[in-house]
């Protein structure tokens, strides 16, 4: 699955490949991928605009188009890729907009969850998706005493916490244990019982992690790769994500992997006590 860092460097490479670009024609071959309004409406709406910009809100990528914005979240396994309307269209493209310079931008999604959102250029922040969004992890709000706050309250593990989109966006299963090992925390401790120089290790650990995994493309983990043939140069990094059993780069221990709240969590038994 494509976490913050994945979606940032795909989010880069739009850039490069259709920034400024003409939408000459829109097909949507699956219907359902377009979530608020009919894909009639959204062909309709789209042809003749602009790609004027490309953000990301957490795992959110948000197409600033001349009038409106465009909201597509990837889920597990959704892609881009740029074409020309003149190559065979793929199994499992369900989305091409068609650009007047002649480039073809295909969305492709095996697993058919992603989806795709159409809104009112003033509306985007106020929308159902991005309205509660928690903090971005590089965001100078991000504090000690803004997490204190957050997880007062929270007996949830700190493994399970740190996946809450509520609170601070874009970590997702991989980076929360290597955010967690360099932190010392272990996974189960509860968020209300973290101190301070915990909630600041958090922190600085958080910005660490995901700002080193976007210089490096992301991550390429299993299935998911950012484009064909681009993949993230971060799975050489890993310290301790799907390295069970073999040791611990600090203290040589066997690394662990247990499941918290369901998700496959790895951590070094002595390191995260
Ligand atoms: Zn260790």
């Amino acid at each position: 699955m494509p976490e913050l860092p994945e979606v940032e460097t795909v989010k880069e490479r739009l850039k490069q490949d259709v920034l400024n670009e003409k939408i000459k024609d829109v097909k949507v071959y699956y219907p359902k991928m377009i979530e608020n309004v009919t894909s009639k409406e959204f062909i309709n709406t789209l042809i003749g605009q602009s790609i004027v910009d490309i953000k990301r809100r957490g795992k959110w990528l948000i197409f600033e188009l001349t009038n409106n914005y465009m909201l597509s979240h990837l889920r597990m396994e959704g892609r881009y890729y740029l074409k020309t309307p003149k190559d065979e269209l793929e199994k499992h493209e369900y989305v091409c907009f068609t650009f007047e310079s002649g480039k073809e931008l295909r969305y492709k999604d095996t697993r058919k969850f992603g989806r795709m959102f159409l809104y009112p250029k003033d509306d985007i922040y106020t929308s159902k998706e991005l309205k509660d969004l928690g903090l971005e992890p590089f965001s100078k709000d991000l504090t000690v005493s803004y997490l204190k706050d957050k997880y007062k309250r929270i007996s949830l593990p700190i493994k399970t916490t740190l996946l809450n989109q509520d609170i601070i966006v874009g970590i997702g299963n991989i980076y929360a244990d290597e955010i967690l090992f360099l932190c010392g925390l272990n996974p189960l401790k509860k968020a209300k019982d973290l101190n301070d120089d915990e909630l600041a290790k958090i922190i600085k650990y958080t910005a660490k992690v995901l700002k080193n995994a976007i210089k490096k493309g992301g991550t390429t983990i299993k299935t998911y790769e950012v484009a064909k043939n681009v993949h993230g140069g971060y799975q050489t990094e890993l310290l301790v994500h799907t390295k069970v059993n073999t040791e611990c780069p600090i203290c040589h221990s066997i690394i662990r992997k247990i499941k918290v709240n369901g998700r496959g969590t790895y951590y070094c038994p002595k390191c995260q006590k």
